[in-house]
């Protein structure tokens, strides 16, 4: 019943990251527990929702995803409005989904143009862990860590939506940073 929970509170959560990271692929891990190899774009929902509970709070994330636009950069003032925290991600097994980070950083900062821009959560996960036992990874974790250190230390999570690794995790801080500023 509604009594039960001091508070309820809907946060929006934006994914952003170069085409083909794992975005959906996490977004559907985490939501429907379910995983798929096909590459299709995404049609129809803006976003999913899940939610969880946080000490006596009850949370819904609501996270939005792309349709492909995010090949175009063009995603729409509706899409960044009223973010509560933006999840940036990028294959460790991709180096120029990497040196895009710096980009959709700022496009965020940008777009949404938070009340605080040094203080707005964000996170930042480094997807596909799994692929080819970790050979092929081309960005390490050392590196992906300074980064995040050079962002006023935002979390950072190892990712894989095929295997269901950290994902959970990942999903928690999320919610976690985002209550925090709110
Ligand atoms: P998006 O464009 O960022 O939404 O990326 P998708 O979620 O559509 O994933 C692109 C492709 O990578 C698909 O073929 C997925 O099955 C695959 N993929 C996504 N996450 C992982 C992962 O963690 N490991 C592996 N091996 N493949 C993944
Ligand atoms: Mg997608």
């Amino acid at each position: 019943s509604s009594s039960t929970f001091r508070r309820r509170t809907l946060l929006k959560v934006i994914v952003l990251g170069d085409s083909g990271v794992g975005k959906t692929s996490l977004m559907n891990q985490y939501v429907y527990n379910r995983f798929t190899q096909q590459y299709k774009a995404t049609i129809g929902a803006d976003f999913v929702t899940r939610e969880l509970q946080i000490d006596d709070k009850l949370v819904t994330l609501q996270i939005w995803d792309t349709a492909g636009q995010e090949r175009f950069q063009s995603l729409g003032a509706a899409f960044y409005r009223g973010a509560d925290c933006c999840v940036m991600v990028y294959d460790v097994n991709v180096s120029k989904s990497f040196e895009s980070l710096n980009n959709w950083h700022a496009e965020f900062l940008k777009q949404a143009d938070p009340a605080d821009s040094d203080t707005f959560p964000f996170i930042l996960l480094g997807n596909k862990v799994d692929v080819d036992g970790g050979h092929s990874r081309v960005v390490s974790e050392k590196r992906a860590r300074e980064w995040c250190a050079s962002k006023r230390n935002l979390p950072y999570f190892e990712t894989s939506a095929k295997e269901n690794i950290n994902v959970e995790e990942a999903f928690l801080c999320v919610a976690q940073i985002a209550l925090s500023s709110d």
